[in-house]
């Protein structure tokens, strides 16, 4: 994954700063400390869970390694579910560093409309 740090790093770039909050962008800025960041795992995290009628509750550690740690809410998850919830946090991380990267703001209509996609096509690929 590519952040701003390492467009500037490469001359790809004018600046090192995060296009969502314009803060110095990092790996870690994006993954843990980015507000507008964070903002968007718990609102597309709080979708994911009023569409599956859960209640999952992640840090941002969480967010960044959940599929290394065991979590309590976690195991109450369908197959199905847990699949579901690992490609969201997958696609996150990557629509994050896009948007980044192309100077996008994050757009929840659009994410979503790429996950549910992706949500089909895992369907059709375990028939
Ligand atoms: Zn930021």
């Amino acid at each position: 994954m590519t952040t701003r740090k390492e467009l500037k790093r490469y001359n790809m770039a004018n600046d090192d700063l995060c296009t969502l909050c314009s803060n110095p962008d990092s790996i870690e800025h994006t993954f843990l400390n980015c507000h507008n960041s964070m903002y968007f795992y718990n609102l597309t995290l709080r979708c994911f869970n009023g569409m599956h009628n859960i209640e999952i509750d992640l840090s941002g550690d969480q967010f960044v390694c959940y599929m290394f740690m065991e979590n309590g809410s976690l195991s109450n998850l369908t197959p199905l579910q847990k699949c579901r919830l690992d490609i969201l946090l997958v696609y996150q991380k990557q629509y994050i560093c896009n948007c980044e990267v192309l100077e996008k703001n994050l757009n929840l209509d659009e994410f979503t409309n790429k996950i549910f996609l992706q949500w089909k096509l895992e369907n059709y690929s375990t028939l």
